[in-house]
């Protein structure tokens, strides 16, 4: 669905992106000194894969690892101006991005006929590409809209509005396998109503939060001036007033990700009862939600109160803020004194950029968002060679190997919990650089007439694709993003690990790299991503992806004792001055990390156990296991604008990228050994301070 967004939970979101890969397969010996040599030109990064220049060498690693690996990155790299950040992510975003264009254009230029792929991805960058078009048209494209807004009559209409995909009402809507049985569908609610990230931008008093409320305000009045409705600034006010109750209703992102608290199956007639005076059955009707038995109400109490809120609201308030929120979700598609506005408050305000971004950029992130698998299968043709998917299914493999070695080596789980763990781990299905099954765009229609109507017919396709799932086996094909895409992704509810073609790339993935940078880079996302199916949410989904308890009551209270110490440990970290990380929020992720960066060390000890009787040549005069946890670093270089940091901690369930670094090395004896850290040492902790737990 288009700006309803759901927060289905990091446990529960079947997309989840966040990690990356980095991998050398464990090929044998022969192979891989064939495929070195073929390759002989050089590592992309550096000259084995990692660029040691970017350090800096008066820093002692044990005192800040992150610094000592990137330190004059850090100090010398400008965040480009249009973007909020730079991580290693980013470098290979942007090269998809020319690579997609390049693909649209291509498929632009070819005479099509109506209603074929090509026809509609052209036709739709055509629309975005046409500026002139979009501003001699002015709010002209809103007007039947708002009219309709305006001249809603009764309390159904009213609902109807309240639930359609193209407006904000108090819940979003989405289709997700059933926690109970995976292999059929349910739908899912959750709370919603807010235009600012998250409640703690209507709530905290202290920091900029105070000024972010300000320029909301200012935001809306200004959308309201644009759109030829006066009285902007007043209904600004009541906008804001109204969101604030709605925030102080609605959980918080640690109790959204918390999937025994957001796992509540209701009936449509519970879902009444909890919440009465918002009428669900005229919405469910307007979603073609009405014959789903079954719904995972996320945040029933949150929904309880927004029901109260919505109906105690009068109807000429609920219209202007049917309208502001109509306007905002499209103003991209407007004239650009509506596309600026949006920028200038989510993007410059909210996020800190200086600059916007050029519009082909964005017109290909709306093509990777929304007709991202029409470009993606050709996108994999011209850049995701075969062999890179061989290596990657070797890496894999291995990594499963060395988990399943760890997990028979556990010193604190019991037997039962034990073999309930590795029969989980027996159900892993990779997926690697691209789907068998790709998105069937047949039924959309894309003119070249009309940006906004495009715009609508996407949103509309998007939540008509999702529904059309409802009463069929659970598709365990489509991946739910593109190939192309920079990411990968673990989903506990089908027990799937997807690493896209986007990602196989370096830093992450390079052929020319030395095996340590593989291990260390792709093969520590590798691992992260399978230690999702056993972080702390994760673990509450079994090998059929159900929510079941498979852990005795010992070997819960050992995981929860080591995790609590983790989350401890990121607590304290403090990326601006009185702005910490979550440990809780962060939970899942860190655990990710942690047991990711030991999975990927094991596994390469294995992969030169097989390969070399288990030395690894100095290079550099570095160490194998040094080049291993300089990968890592190299990984997670990165930095932040100010304003995306603390947005970040607000909602992004990853740490930031410094502590991504910290935080897991100084939990690894192999690091301290590595780089001979000491109880001198800033990062140092005692052995019994150190997490392990995979
Ligand atoms: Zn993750």
């Amino acid at each position: 669905m288009k700006k309803r967004e759901l927060k289905l939970g990091a446990a529960i979101a079947a997309v989840a992106i966040a990690v990356s890969v980095a991998g050398c397969a464990k090929k044998d010996a022969a192979a891989d000194k064939q495929e070195q040599s073929a390759q002989a030109q050089q590592a992309a990064y550096g000259t084995w894969g990692v660029d040691t220049t970017q350090g800096d060498p008066s820093v002692r690693p044990g005192d800040d690892f992150a610094r000592y690996a990137n330190g004059k990155w850090l100090d010398t790299f400008e965040i480009p101006s249009d973007l909020p950040g730079y991580v290693s992510f980013t470098k290979l975003r942007l090269d998809a991005e020319a690579d997609v264009k390049a693909i649209i254009e291509e498929l632009a230029s070819n005479k099509s006929a109506s209603g074929s792929l090509e026809q509609k991805v052209g036709d739709y960058f055509k629309t975005w590409m046409d500026e002139g078009a979009a501003n001699a048209a002015g709010a002209a494209p809103l007007k039947a809209h708002l009219d309709a807004i305006y001249a809603i009559a009764d309390q159904d209409a009213m609902t109807r509005a309240l639930a359609s995909v193209h407006m904000n009402g108090p819940a979003g809507f989405g289709v997700i396998p059933d926690p109970a049985d995976t292999t059929k569908y349910m739908a899912f609610v959750g709370q919603a109503g807010i235009g600012l990230p998250d409640r703690d931008y209507y709530l905290k008093a202290d920091g900029k939060f105070p000024a972010y409320r300000d320029a909301y305000k200012a935001y809306i009045a200004k959308l309201f001036d644009l759109a030829g409705i006066e009285g902007g600034a007043s209904k600004a006010d009541a906008i804001l007033a109204f969101e604030t109750k709605i925030a102080e209703a609605h959980w918080t992102q640690e109790d959204s990700r918390n999937i025994q608290k957001i796992y509540n199956p209701m009936s449509a007639e519970e879902i009444e009862a909890l919440a009465p005076e918002f009428n669900w059955a005229v919405a469910f009707d307007e979603l073609g939600l009405s014959s789903v038995p079954t719904f995972l109400v996320a945040q029933p109490s949150a929904l309880d109160t927004e029901a109260e809120l919505f109906a105690a609201a009068d109807m000429a308030f609920l219209k202007d803020w049917l309208a502001f929120h109509f306007i905002s979700n499209h103003a991209e598609y407007l004239s650009s004194d509506f596309d600026n506005a949006k920028w200038e408050f989510y993007t410059k305000t909210l996020r800190g950029v200086e600059e916007k971004r050029e519009r082909w950029k964005r017109g290909v992130n709306q093509i990777d968002a929304s007709l991202g698998d029409a470009v993606g299968q050709i996108y994999v043709q011209k850049h995701f060679p075969p062999a890179s998917k061989a290596a990657m299914d070797g890496l894999v493999k291995n990594l499963t190997a060395a988990f399943e070695e760890r997990l028979r080596q556990n010193d604190w789980m019991d037997e039962e919990t034990r073999e309930q763990a590795l029969l989980k781990l027996s159900t892993f299905e990779p997926r690697i650089g691209y789907p068998t099954k790709y998105t069937d765009y047949s039924s959309l229609e894309i003119s070249n007439a009309s940006l906004f109507d495009n715009a609508l017919a996407l949103a509309d396709f998007a939540w008509r694709d999702q529904i059309a799932n409802l009463g069929k086996p659970v598709d365990r094909e489509r991946w739910g993003y593109p190939p192309q895409t920079v990411n990968a992704s673990y989903n506990p509810l089908l027990n799937q690990i997807t690493f896209p073609a986007g990602i196989l790339q370096p830093p992450f993935f390079d052929p020319a790299a030395d095996a340590a940078v593989n291990y260390g880079a792709i093969g520590a996302v590798i691992g992260h991503e399978i230690g999702h199916g056993f972080d702390d949410q994760g673990r509450e989904f079994d090998e059929k992806g159900r929510i079941r308890n498979w852990w005795s009551e010992a070997s819960n209270e050992a995981f929860t004792a080591k995790t609590t110490k983790l989350g401890a440990q990121y607590d304290a970290y403090e990326p601006l001055p009185g702005a910490h990380v979550s440990g809780e929020l962060t939970m899942g992720e860190n655990i990710g990390d942690l047991g990711g960066l030991q999975m990927a060390y094991a596994a390469y000890h294995r992969y030169l156990d097989q390969t070399s009787g288990g030395e690894a040549p100095v290079i550099d005069g570095l160490t194998g296991d040094q080049r291993f946890f300089l990968a890592w670093a190299q990984v997670w270089q990165g930095k932040y604008r100010d304003d995306e940091v603390l947005q970040r901690l607000e909602t992004d369930p990853h740490s930031p990228p410094y502590f991504r670094i910290n935080g897991p090395v100084r939990n690894l004896d192999a690091w301290y050994e590595a780089f001979g850290v000491t109880a001198e040492d800033d990062l140092y902790l005692p052995p019994e301070d150190r997490v392990r737990i995979w």
